[in-house]
This record gives structure tokens, sequence and C-alpha cells, in this order.
């Protein structure tokens, strides 16, 4: 008896097993399709300026409809874009859409708002990433200093000895860096120092609890603290409650990406948020 049930579950594990993998291979073969067919859509989250209420930049976030599938969330087909090596082609394409649509904001006359674009640690193995980048900004005409490149400490895990002097490159060019993620990988402190980051981004994982969970708060405050003290602007993810909004700006973090303010949405309604911004 015992052993049929054994065996019953070991059944039942390996059928999800195989219904997983099919399930990625099927995803990674409709995504290589949706970029071919450029159906890829990429969305903006504001981060809005606690202070005056208003957008000072947006986070480019790739967007994905599937026919079959349905909206697939980035947090199921990123790593299996990474996993593919997809991951280089799609990085591209939601650079050069972000680039060309903050430049077109710019000829609008809408006012300047930094434009953020997640980049994987593939990509930067990839090779001739700089080349990309700067054509890429050659091409759409986006100031160098409006573009701001999202890393997270994965970048370090790894070949931290190549990624360094390219991180530096990317700087060379103007372009302003980002740490992602903030306090959730396993890497050490010192790659704080080692690499000329503009913004430090804290993990949305900080501040759910926030201010319920004494320790949360300890470690946001904490952190907001560091990263003042070492010069860099702080973008707080996640933000989703007043309570939360005031924890964090008395603090002094004024930049806020969350729910409270705004999801990520699409060109066409960022574009009529800004302009009522302008003529407000
Ligand atoms: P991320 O770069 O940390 O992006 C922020 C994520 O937090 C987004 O999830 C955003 O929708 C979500 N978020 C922002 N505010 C709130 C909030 O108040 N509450 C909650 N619950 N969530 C909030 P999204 O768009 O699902 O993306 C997930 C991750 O997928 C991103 O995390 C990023 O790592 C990756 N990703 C998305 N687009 C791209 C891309 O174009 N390239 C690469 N390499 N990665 C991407
Ligand atoms: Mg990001
Ligand atoms: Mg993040
Ligand atoms: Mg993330």
């Amino acid at each position: 008896e015992a052993k049929r049930t054994q065996r019953g579950s070991y059944g039942f594990y390996e059928d999800r097993l195989t219904q997983e993998s099919q399930r990625k291979l099927s995803l990674s073969a409709k995504l290589k399709l949706a970029l071919e067919n450029q159906d890829l859509l990429v969305y903006y989250q504001p981060q809005y300026c606690a202070k005056n209420g208003q957008v000072r930049g947006v986070e480019a976030l790739a967007r994905w409809h599937d026919e079959d599938l349905g909206w697939v969330s980035p947090g199921e087909f990123i790593p299996v874009a990474e996993a593919t090596g997809i991951i280089d082609r799609l990085g591209d394409y939601v650079l050069e859409k972000a680039c060309n649509d903050a430049a077109s904001w710019l000829k609008q006359g809408l006012p300047p708002i930094t434009m953020s674009v997640n980049v994987s640690a593939h990509q930067l193995r990839f090779g001739q990433f700089i080349q990309r980048l700067s054509e890429c900004l050659n091409r759409s005409q986006l100031p160098q200093h409006l573009l701001e490149l999202e890393l997270t400490e994965s970048v370090f895990i790894e070949r931290e000895n190549e990624a360094i002097p390219l991180l530096k490159q990317i700087k060379q060019l103007g372009v302003n860096l980002a740490i992602d993620d903030f306090g959730t990988g396993y890497s050490s402190l010192s790659y704080l120092s080692k690499i000329p980051w503009d913004t430090l981004k804290i993990d949305r994982s900080f501040i759910s609890q926030i201010p319920d969970d004494q320790e949360q708060c300890q470690l946001t405050a904490t952190i907001i603290k560091m990263a003042h003290n070492l010069n860099l602007n702080v973008v707080v993810e996640g933000v989703e409650t007043q309570a939360q909004l005031d924890f964090v700006s008395q603090r002094g973090s004024q930049i806020i990406q969350g729910f409270y303010y705004s999801p990520a949405i699409e060109k066409d309604q960022l574009e009529a948020l800004l302009a009522a911004q302008s003529s407000a």
C-alpha cells in the first residue's frame, strides 16, 4: 500500500516537472516569435518626488501578452529569456524603445525625466554591449544623462573582473548606473565602492511590512542613511501605502516608485501624465 502511494507521488512529481519544462519550452519559443514580430510591449512606471508630487523619472518594464497564454509576467518570462539567451535581443529591444520614447517626449516639449532600463548580467557578458548602447543613444538622440541602467548584484557573482571595467565604460559614456533590488543579493558591500553608482534602489521586500515590522523599519532607515552618506540617490520601490510613504520620506528618501502613486502604464498614458504636469 505504502509503496503504491510512493510511486504514485513520484509519478505526480515527474508529471509536474514535465509540465514545468514544457511550459518553459513553449514560453521561450513564443517569446522569440513575439520579439521578431515586435509584439513585446514596454510600459513605464513613474518615479515620483515625494516633496512636490511630480514625476522625476520612469522605469521601463517589459510586458507581454500572448494570444493563448494571456498576460505573462516578467517574473516568469525574464528568467526564461535569461536562461535561453533571448535576453540579449529582448534587452536591446527594450533599450531601443525606451530611448526612442524618452527622446520623443523631449521633442514634444514635455519636461525632461530620467529613463531607467533594466540590464541583465547576461547582456553585459554577451559582448559589444558598450557599442550597442552608444549606437542606441546616437540613433535616438536621447541625452546620455537622462538614461540610467539598472543592474542587480548578480552582475558581480561571476566574472567580477570583467564587470567592473565595463560598468566604468558605461559611466564614461555619461550614462547613469543604478543598483537594483538592493539588499536581496548575496554579494558583499565592497562593490558599492568599486563602482561609481549614481542611484540605489531599495528592494520592495524591505518596505512591505513598514511600519509594523520594527526590523524592516530599522533596516530601511539604515540603508537610506548609508546611501546618502555615499552620495547616492535613493529610490524606494514598492511603496503602496501612505504610512510607508511617510516613513521613508521622513527618513529623507524622496524618490518613490510604487503602486501608491502608479503601476507601470502605457506610453500614451504617461505622455498625458507628463503633459498635465507641465501645464499645471
Ligand atoms: P524590477 O526591476 O525590480 O522592477 C520593479 C518591479 O516591482 C516591477 O515588476 C513593478 O511592477 C513592481 N512594483 C513596483 N511598485 C510596486 C508596488 O508598489 N507593489 C508591488 N507589488 N510591485 C511593485 P514587474 O514589471 O513585474 O517586473 C519584475 C522584474 O522583471 C523586474 O524587477 C526586473 O527584474 C524584470 N524585468 C522587467 N522588465 C525587464 C526588462 O526589460 N529587462 C530585464 N532584464 N528585466 C526586466
Ligand atoms: Mg529595475
Ligand atoms: Mg527592483
Ligand atoms: Mg527585480
